[in-house]
């Protein structure tokens, strides 16, 4: 059987703090994640995925859709545009209050997000082993946000006597709130241009489109409309790689339930969508909810999921009980009727709703931390490791690797009948070149579960050797067994 002998170098192994930037650095080597436009020396905060990073993406999509659409027959999906008619971010409260409280380093002219700044400050007490005076900073900073108090906040930031990570000074402005929609104008200047916006979030797309669907889907409460799609925002301390970005993708989904049902429709939600979680192969320990403190002035209840990233526990996903503030609003500015009638109880009303909303992005930087792994593989004989990434089947960019032994004897002829087999099923990968050893690590280093290798019994008995890329095991199998245990495991 071919074996694992020909190894890549690898670098030295992460440790825990630099287990970060060596998935960073992974991402960018083996065509996961670019930052934008690199040869101008990349844009900050945005990023494109490359050949593997796109499919990574995807599987995520369409898991999350299928589980959404497919799974629940009363959510079904819709694709809004990214411009909308400007009164929309009226109504919705963004042109008003989406804006986070800022403060500016005045020596090194940089800003930071207040919560942030604090949040780094109860970090490095944690790290510490003060645990106390980190909770009391936290609970401090908790409830002079709720109050909008930045008088205090500043107070804060002094007393803790927070600096500036680039100037090393203390020397802080006022705190100021920064509005983080991006405009642009529409039709040409000449045209009467008027403002409009790039969408800070895709859910209002769901709300302007409430009756549409309910219309003509002929939708009965209590029924679901989620959307994927890109949602933008000036991010003032956009940092930590693909987690904050400027562009970025959101998959939401707006439940509109019965007024009056809203505490059990959040209760069914939350359970639901940590059940999705759990689904990606995570353990239960790496998450955790994470419930508002300073609950936006139409929220009822507002709870995050949050995941132990390298970089501590963040936000993946958000579970919010709006009541009927977004309809409602609508209803007020559109001069248009946001009801339901509701044939159960013979009333009209403006549904409740329960929205669910995760990042696309944040999701694969949870999925690419969690599979990322890096194996002391060393033995007695000889030093060797490898990283490799262990994607769940389903969400794996390429599923099965399709390996002649050698680049003769009518091997790559057979590996080649493989792929015409396979590639309409599955996501396949053909590759001749090399040793086998070293075509299996570059198949780990981008998380491919299975690699099946042609070798000269193959043409005897028309058998494969399969390895597994967790277990790094080798079995004989037949070729016709080939899709039957791919397809098992991507339906797993
Ligand atoms: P944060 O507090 O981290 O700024 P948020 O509470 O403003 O996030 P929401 O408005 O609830 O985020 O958006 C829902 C989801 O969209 C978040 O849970 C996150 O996964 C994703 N998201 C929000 N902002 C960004 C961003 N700048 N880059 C990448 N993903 C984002």
């Amino acid at each position: 059987m071919p074996n694992d002998d020909q190894f890549i170098s690898l670098p030295t192994m992460a440790n825990d703090t630099n287990r970060f930037q060596a998935i960073i650095s992974h991402c960018k080597e083996y065509g996961f994640i670019f930052p934008s436009s690199e040869i101008y020396d990349g844009l900050s905060a945005v990023y494109d995925y490359g050949q593997y990073g796109s499919e990574l993406k995807k599987n995520i999509k369409d898991h999350w859709w299928k589980s959404m659409t497919q799974f629940h027959e009363n959510i079904v999906g819709i694709d809004a545009a990214i411009f909308m008619h400007p009164t929309t971010w009226k109504a919705s409260g963004h042109v008003d209050s989406f804006s986070d409280p800022m403060i500016d380093n005045k020596d090194s002219k940089k800003r930071y997000r207040v919560d942030h700044l604090i949040e780094a400050r109860i970090d490095e007490l944690e790290k510490a082993g003060d645990a106390a005076a980190a909770g009391a900073l936290q609970q401090a900073m908790d409830s002079l946000l709720a109050a909008s108090d930045f008088v205090g906040l500043k107070k804060l930031i002094e007393d803790q006597k927070i600096k500036c990570g680039v100037s090393g000074t203390s020397n802080w402005t006022d705190i100021r709130e920064f509005n983080l929609m991006f405009s642009t104008q529409l039709g040409s200047v000449t045209e009467e241009a008027s403002e409009i916006y790039l969408r800070p979030e895709t859910a209002q797309g769901i709300f302007v489109n409430f009756l549409n669907v309910q219309k003509t889907g002929r939708m009965k409460i209590p029924f679901g409309i989620a959307q994927i799609g890109k949602a933008f925002r000036n991010e003032i301390v956009a940092r930590q790689f693909i987690f904050r970005m400027r562009e970025f993708e959101q998959m939401e989904m707006q439940f509109f339930i019965r007024p009056g049902t809203e505490d059990q429709w959040y209760e069914y939600w939350k359970e639901a969508r940590m059940k999705w979680h759990l689904g990606l192969g995570i353990p239960k320990e790496k998450y955790r909810f994470h419930p508002h403190v300073k609950l936006a002035h139409y929220a009822k209840a507002a709870c995050d999921i949050e995941y132990e990233f390298p970089i501590g526990f963040k936000e993946v996903e958000g579970i919010h009980s709006r009541g009927d503030f977004d309809l409602r609003n609508h209803q007020e500015y559109s001069k248009k009727k946001m009801q339901y009638f509701d044939p159960e109880i013979n009333q009209n009303y403006i549904p409740y709703v329960i929205e669910t909303s995760i990042g696309l992005d944040r999701t694969c930087l949870m999925v690419i931390s969690e599979a990322y792994t890096e194996e002391d593989l060393s033995t007695p004989e000889k030093q060797d490791s490898r990283v490799v990434l262990k994607f769940p089947t389903k969400l794996a960019p390429i599923k099965l690797a399709v390996l002649p032994l050698v680049k003769k004897d009518g091997l790559p002829e057979i590996a080649r009948q493989i792929m015409d087999t396979c590639k309409s099923q599955f996501r396949c990968f053909y590759e001749e070149k090399d040793t086998i050893g070293k075509r299996y690590r570059r198949m780990d280093a981008i998380g491919t579960p299975f690699c099946v290798t042609v070798d000269q019994q193959t043409k005897e008995d028309q058998t494969v050797t399969i390895r597994y890329r967790d277990s790094m095991q080798q079995e004989r199998i037949s070729i016709a067994a080939i899709p039957g245990i791919v397809n098992q495991q991507i339906g797993s």
